[in-house]
């Protein structure tokens, strides 16, 4: 745990919560900003700042955990859609730096502003950054 942060007291249960989920190594709690009806938000219990840091065990079990509880909340509030949402740095749109993953349901018409602006054509070289990525190695 790390001291004064709020998710690591929320998912500890420190500090109370919406929480629609809870096992040995996450809580899942409603968002209390929510972008949506059933906004929900998975935290380890564990702190991890952001992506980067967590471990490999973790990230795939919170995937799975992510592919569920898209379920549960889809069959609960029976949205029509699903955004899943992980913000790393302030620059990302971090405001809350513990891991956590956001899980936004979707509904016709609901004008949820989450959609990205793409550029018809890059400023960048895309062959060279092809490049530059697949040269790093990852195992
Ligand atoms: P992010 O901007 O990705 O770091 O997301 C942080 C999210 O946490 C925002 O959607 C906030 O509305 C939400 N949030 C902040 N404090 C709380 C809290 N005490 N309980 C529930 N959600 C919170
Ligand atoms: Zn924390």
């Amino acid at each position: 745990m790390s001291e004064n942060c709020i998710f690591c007291k929320i998912a500890n249960g420190e500090v109370p919560s919406k929480t629609i989920y809870e096992d040995e190594d996450f809580r899942v709690i409603l968002d209390i900003e929510p972008a949506s009806k059933g906004h929900a938000l998975i935290l380890p219990k564990k702190h991890y700042t952001n992506i980067y840091e967590l471990e490999e065990e973790t990230a795939s079990k919170v995937f799975v955990l992510t592919k569920k509880m898209a379920e549960k909340i889809t069959k609960a509030l029976k949205c029509d859609g699903f955004n899943i949402l992980q913000n790393n740095g302030e620059v990302a749109g971090q405001s809350v730096f513990h891991f956590h993953i956001h899980l936004i349901p979707r509904y016709k018409d609901d004008e949820v502003g989450l959609n990205m602006e793409s550029k018809e054509s890059p400023n960048y070289d895309l062959e060279e950054v092809k490049e530059a990525i697949k040269n790093i190695s990852i195992c």
